[in-house]
């Protein structure tokens, strides 16, 4: 690839530095004529060659520079022999015209800084070991006595000016490793941060895909084990009755005698003063807190992970303040060691970004509830049994299984309203959605069909077990220690005898809650089967 390869990742773009080193340079010179106005020891030759050699270097860099830009050529290989040249000129603007003495020769310190930081170690080195040659060069061509460049002595081998030239070579390289070990320390963590912020962002678009507060959990728990290896881990969240649900868990180890496995803590409950005292305390702080041994602090939570864990636990707030859960989760610190600020840091970033998405979650399930639930009776409403309703006839109608639709009617409603009251009538209406809904068994769907009407849905039933449900169900209501007595008509249709789909189910029941009314009420009556072959395959 063409212009790269000067450090594993550039974190500043090469035209830039490029454009550091050349107003290095340009400072350089700057500081060459001010020096030689103001400071005698630095005038080696005449100013008017110093300007000219300045602006005329200058001038060169600039057009190799514009060249390069235009050119294919690498950059690592532009990137020294400019470094280089630099080194001559300045070996030559200092020591080379003024000798050993002047202060022009700190300039060759400030230039393998320069490059150290911006290009790598090993360039740095490599002009630290350019630069100690031309020292040495210059002392050499003084001892032959073929220049006199430091200051006009002759320089006799072992002398004063060749121990000063050691340290000077010392100094050199001395400076380039401490540069670039410091910017090295630097970079690292500017990487890392950037790393940081990546994960981050890549977990906030995780968050966006997450629907439901589990989902939400386990995208949080996920992001903080994956990156930074923090598992096991759970994620609990407070509800209104003091009570620690269990949203997410992740490689948690329940030790049972004789074998290891792993726990899904998902939907497990906890009372939190009593069985998760440690995570109250770190709720009611609102602080993060770092727990070691964690399964030995008498928190039923915390004593999932092994004993002598080290966890963290980190408060997940609301949007109007206030903790709503906590992300527990071990941290990789070895046992005894604190865990690294940056991973905590990081790990509250992730836990408030969770938090927020956890809230939202939470509003989205509630408005889904809402949207399928009738206000009154806390039962389904019409839309969402019409939707499982549709369901349960499609399964039916592909073979799968069977159906039993129950339409039930309070029996002489309006007079109850007009003796009581609506408020009365609405107890009462409240009082039978609460007792069918009692006995249902799981899978089974009580609805609010409309006004004094319920459905209740039972896939798998049929026939004589329908009907004894349903007379449970009418018996259940008439028994109902209420002063004023209540009873219902039931009608039972099932599929695929009486119907099936949605409607001639429904409108079966429904005739059949019909012949109920006119039987008497207080009863359940059973569908007619349309069709007698077909009652008889039933
Ligand atoms: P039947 O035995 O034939 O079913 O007689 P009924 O009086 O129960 O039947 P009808 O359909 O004539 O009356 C239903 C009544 O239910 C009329 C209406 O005022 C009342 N009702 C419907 N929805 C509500 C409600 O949400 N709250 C209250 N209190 N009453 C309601
Ligand atoms: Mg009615
Ligand atoms: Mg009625």
């Amino acid at each position: 690839m063409k212009r790269t390869g000067l450090t594993a990742v550039d974190l500043v773009p090469l035209g830039e530095r490029m454009r550091m080193i050349s107003a290095f340079r340009a400072a350089a010179v700057v500081v060459i004529l001010i020096s030689w106005l103001a400071v005698p020891s630095t005038r080696g030759v005449s100013f008017q060659v110093t300007a000219i050699a300045g602006m005329g270097y200058l001038a060169a860099t600039l057009l190799v520079e514009a060249i390069w830009r235009r050119s294919d050529a690498p950059a690592r290989f532009l990137f020294g022999v400019i470094a280089m040249s630099d080194s001559l000129f300045l070996a030559w603007a200092s020591y080379g015209s003024a000798g050993l003495d002047t202060p022009l020769r700190y300039l060759v310190l400030l230039q393998l800084i320069t490059v150290s930081l911006l290009a790598s170690f090993r360039t740095g080195l490599k002009l630290a070991m350019f630069n100690s040659w031309l020292l040495l060069c210059a002392v050499y061509a003084t001892e032959t006595g073929a220049v006199d460049a430091l200051g006009g002595e002759k320089v006799v081998f072992g002398d004063d000016a060749y121990l000063r030239v050691a340290v000077e070579v010392i100094i050199y390289f001395l400076v380039t490793v401490v540069t670039t070990s410091f910017a090295a320390i630097n970079e690292r963590e500017l990487r890392r941060r950037r790393y940081d912020l990546e994960e981050l962002a890549r977990f906030a678009l995780g968050l966006e895909q997450a629907e439901s507060p589990a989902d939400v959990a386990e995208t949080l728990l996920e992001g903080v084990s994956e990156i930074y290896g923090c598992e096991p881990s759970v994620v609990v969240r407070l509800e209104k009755d003091g009570i620690l649900h269990s949203l997410a868990s992740r490689g948690l180890l329940r030790r049972v005698p004789g074998e290891d496995m792993e726990a899904d803590l998902k939907s497990a409950r906890f009372t939190l003063q009593d069985e998760a005292p440690v995570i109250a305390k770190a709720m009611q702080d609102d602080q993060t807190m770092l727990v070691r041994g964690a399964g030995t602090q008498g928190d039923k939570i915390l004593a999932e992970f092994a004993p002598d864990a080290n966890v963290a636990i980190l408060p997940l707030r609301g949007p109007h303040g206030g903790v709503v859960g906590v992300m527990v989760a071990e941290h990789p610190a070895r046992r005894g060691s604190r865990i690294e600020r940056r991973v905590l840091t990081m790990m509250e970033r992730f836990a408030s970004h969770g938090s927020l998405a956890l809230e939202n979650a939470r509003l989205l399930e509630e408005v889904r509830a809402l949207s399928i639930t009738d206000p009154l009776t806390g039962l389904a409403n019409r839309r969402h049994l019409d939707a499982v309703l549709d369901r349960a006839c499609a399964q039916v109608a592909k073979g799968h299984g069977t159906l039993s639709v129950m339409m039930i009617d309070i029996d002489h409603f309006k007079k109850l309203n007009d003796t009581h009251g609506h408020q009365a009538g609405d107890d009462v209406l409240k009082l039978v959605a609460k007792t069918l809904e009692r006995d249902l068994r799981a899978g089974d769907l009580a609805a609010r069909y409309g006004g004094e009407e319920f459905t209740i849905v039972m896939p798998g039933a049929t026939g004589p077990a329908v009907e004894q449900a349903a007379e449970r169900l009418r018996d259940a209501i008439t028994r109902l220690p209420h002063p004023i007595p209540v009873t219902i008509s039931v009608g039972v249709a099932w599929a695929p005898v009486h119907g099936i789909d949605r409607e001639t189910i429904t409108k079966a029941a429904d005739h059949a809650l019909y012949a109920a009314k006119t039987g008497g009420r207080n009863r359940v009556a059973l569908a007619v089967v349309p069709d007698l072959v077909a009652a008889r395959r039933a």
